[in-house]
């Protein structure tokens, strides 16, 4: 089959893995993650993956709750390192190899990340979980996956979401939203949309990295977006 693109970087947020539940992992939905990564991985794509942790733990929140903002992020950062680790075992139950790399140094749980390493792992066909976000507080996954995307030379990177693409207002809240199939990194400033943080924005800009937002909760999505179907939105 033919694909689009030789390597990519997924981006999941942590809410995602919640499936149905309130807060934590629903395995249903991360083994149905992980035969829709798979999937991919067998058409040869070289695949790299950031996961978030808000469905654990948020810095922001943690402030609230009377966290230092530093320790509330580190929480935040380790809750990804859990969900990374989540996915790798979905990932081996599925007949895919992974492997998790960590942003800060906590060997045995993962391997020190390297952009070597990273890419070594995933031209043997292994999947390269790249857990700890930047591994600095006061940053988001998204931009851990804007920084990883970039520095693995992945050509576009996929944001997996509940929605179907980016539009003019939530289409949760407003009916009368209208979805853009593609749109430029300037028209997000510009129309002040929430897509992702601005940082990871300006570096996906800067380094002309292209970014997808489609709607992951559908089985076979991930597929049809590696094939060049254009179901999402593009950000050029
Ligand atoms: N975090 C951080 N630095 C990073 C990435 C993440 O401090 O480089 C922390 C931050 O507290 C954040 C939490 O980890 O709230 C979980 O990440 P995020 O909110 O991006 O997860 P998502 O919204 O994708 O589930």
């Amino acid at each position: 089959m033919n694909t689009k693109y030789k390597r990519i970087l997924l981006k999941l947020s942590g809410e995602s893995l919640m499936g149905e539940k309130q807060y934590g992992i629903d395995e249903k939905k991360l083994a149905e993650y992980a035969g829709q990564i798979k999937e991919i991985a067998d058409m040869g794509i070289e695949i790299g993956i950031v996961i978030g942790g808000g469905n654990i733990f948020r810095g922001l929140s943690g402030t609230a709750q009377g966290f230092d903002r530093v320790k509330g992020d580190q929480m935040g950062m380790l809750a990804t390192v859990i969900n990374s680790l989540a996915l790798s075992s979905a990932l081996n139950s599925a007949g895919q190899k992974a492997r998790v790399f960590t942003a800060i140094n906590m060997y045995p749980i993962g391997e020190y990340y390297s952009k070597w390493k990273a890419i070594e792992a995933m031209q043997q066909g292994e999947i390269a979980i790249i857990s700890g976000g930047t591994g600095n507080p006061f940053f988001t996954t998204d931009t851990g996956s804007a920084l990883r995307g970039i520095e693995i030379e992945a050509e576009v990177m996929l944001k997996g979401t509940r929605v179907d693409g980016i539009y003019t207002a939530d289409p949760e809240k407003d009916k009368s939203a209208v979805k853009f199939d593609k749109i430029s990194y300037d028209e997000i400033y510009n129309r002040g949309l929430k897509v992702m943080d601005l940082t990871a924005t300006t570096m996906c800009k800067e380094n002309h990295l292209p970014i997808i937002v489609f709607d992951m909760d559908t089985p076979g999505n991930l597929k049809k977006v590696m094939s060049g179907e254009n179901i999402g939105t593009l950000v050029y």
